[in-house]
């Protein structure tokens, strides 16, 4: 494991370092070893009106003086100087979240497209103009909303901080974010590379500390006009609540159950090596994991007979090997929580084919490890295949048809992502129309990718993220209705 360099991080605010108006701060360790690495600011709720201060007065000044293309510009600095620095900012990020240092590369990698994709679209966010009766002119024009405050999980930290700032001050907006508590190290780092990058102090605030604290005082504040979450359904519940006191726009990014349907058609070799990717990367702590993998009866044995031989041979271990495929879960109370859903699944009748146990590798006894789980005998009613349990665990549950697996696939409150495999082209696009998903993979685990609209359908979340769609989001349309004719207006003949 890696020697760290223990120490204190700031928050940015208004183009500030800066530390609590408390001095408080929050412990951070290294969940590979659970040792300390430093500690940062727990705000308070004045840090968070300094920061909606600083981003409203950005927002009126400094950032809406600045073209679209000025914008455009900055936008593609900032991803150069996070490209020049993705081996720092993925270490950080590995000693942070524990995650393989391979995924956060990708991550970080992934975090630069979004800045270049909104980079191009600032000059092309256009209203309409309406056909309209003679002597009218009707047209609109697409506003930025105003101080958006963000509030991300610890699963993506770098990503979803970049999935939330670009988008919104790509549309004018200024924002508040607010990283999770166990994950701020590389949100203050996307801060401060603004600034770096000539982003106007107050354009990108980031602040930490509680979120049933800070994070619910953020999403009712009354300063902020749009709230952009990510994380838990149940804490979605609460933060539209919040933000329904004066109605801000809310865009909510939250669980999953994502389904994984193996048709006895498949590739199967590509079947086996996408499911054991698109469940276990990132340990299986992502929200579009797809952790109900449905097989048809027919293959099922020999299915499961190389998805355990395969998956035995993932290596889990020190996320700073760059061998590594699955890193640390990111905490105690996070590895207990999985355990808790294991044992569940046994009592009620699962069985363990793979894993279930943490690795017996002295290295790695402090860390919060566990080994690729795969549960079989499971029923889609269970806890285990209804609840998210974001963890290297995955439920597999045969089916006899078409029919039957849809229903199964849409048993779920989530929507969110899902995949399906098959050589059959019809019937790939007949099932991907009845799967209740926001995102729908055919012959790949891919589900996020740059440019395309990310989200869930049902409980798994309100509107969506990347794309141009997300660039709509951040904007309010205002009718303009002109009279361009001559004549007298007297409707009333007055
Ligand atoms: P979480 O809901 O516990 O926390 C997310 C963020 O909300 C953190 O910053 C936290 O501090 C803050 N928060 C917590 N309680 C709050 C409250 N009462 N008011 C305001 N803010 C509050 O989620 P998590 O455990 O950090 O992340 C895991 C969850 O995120 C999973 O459910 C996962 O599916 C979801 N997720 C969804 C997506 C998506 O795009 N749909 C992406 C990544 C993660």
């Amino acid at each position: 494991m890696v020697a760290v360099d223990v120490r204190h991080y700031q928050m940015v605010i208004a183009g500030e370092l800066v530390d609590s108006s408390s001095g408080d701060v929050m412990q951070l360790v290294n969940p590979a070893t659970n040792e300390s690495i430093g500690t940062v600011p727990r705000s308070t709720e004045a840090d968070v009106d300094r920061a909606v201060a600083a981003a409203r007065s950005a927002f009126e000044g400094s950032w809406a003086r600045v073209s679209p293309s000025k914008r455009a510009r900055l936008m593609m600095k900032l991803g150069e100087l996070v490209r020049e620095r993705i081996d720092e900012l993925a270490q950080l990020e590995t000693l942070n979240s524990g995650k393989a240092i391979s995924s956060s590369k990708i991550e970080i990698i992934a975090a630069v497209e979004d800045f270049e994709f909104y980079a191009g679209a600032t000059t092309k966010i256009m209203g309409e103009t309406i056909p309209a009766p003679f002597g009218m002119l009707y047209y609109t024009v697409r506003e930025p909303i105003g101080v958006a405050g963000q509030i991300i999980p610890w699963n993506y930290p770098f990503l979803m901080a970049a999935w939330k700032v670009a988008p919104a001050i790509a549309a004018g907006n200024t924002v508040v974010l607010k990283p999770a508590s166990l994950t701020p190290l590389t949100a203050f780092k996307l801060g401060e590379l603004a600034l770096e990058a000539g982003v106007p102090p107050g354009v990108v605030n980031v602040i930490s500390g509680p979120g049933a604290q800070i994070g619910s005082y953020l999403a009712g504040h009354p300063g902020v006009g749009k709230v952009a979450f990510t994380g838990e359904t149940a804490t979605g519940r609460t933060i539209m609540q919040l933000a329904s006191q004066t109605m801000k726009r809310v865009t909510l990014e939250l669980g999953g159950k994502s389904p994984n349907i193996v048709f006895e058609d498949a590739n199967l070799d590509d079947a086996v090596n996408g499911s054991i990717f698109a469940i276990f990367y990132n340990a299986g702590q992502s929200c579009e994991a797809r952790s109900r993998l449905f097989v048809q009866e027919s293959i099922y044995d020999e299915f499961c007979e190389q998805l355990v031989d395969k998956t035995k041979r993932l290596r889990v271990g020190d996320p700073f090997d760059p061998t590594t495929h699955v890193g640390a879960i990111i905490s105690r109370a996070q590895l207990d929580s999985i355990e808790d859903y294991i044992q569940s699944g046994k009592s009620d009748g699962a069985e363990v084919l793979a894993g279930g146990i943490r690795p017996d590798d002295p290295s790695l006894q402090a860390g919060n490890f566990l080994l690729p789980t795969i549960l079989s005998r499971v029923e889609n009613y269970m806890r285990v295949a209804q609840e998210e349990i974001f963890g290297p665990v995955v439920v597999v549950i045969p089916f006899k048809d078409e029919a039957e697996v849809i229903a199964l696939a849409n048993d779920t409150m989530y929507g969110l992502a899902g995949t399906l495999w098959t050589r059959d082209v019809a019937r790939a696009h007949r099932v991907a129309g009845g799967v209740e998903t926001g995102v729908l993979g055919i012959n790949t685990f891919a589900t996020a990718m740059p440019g395309l609209p990310f989200g869930g359908y049902k409980q798994s979340g309100i509107g969506r993220e990347r794309g141009l769609e997300t660039l709509k989001q951040y904007t309010e349309v205002k009718s303009i209705i002109v009279n361009t004719s001559d004549r007298p207006v007297n409707p009333w003949k007055l």
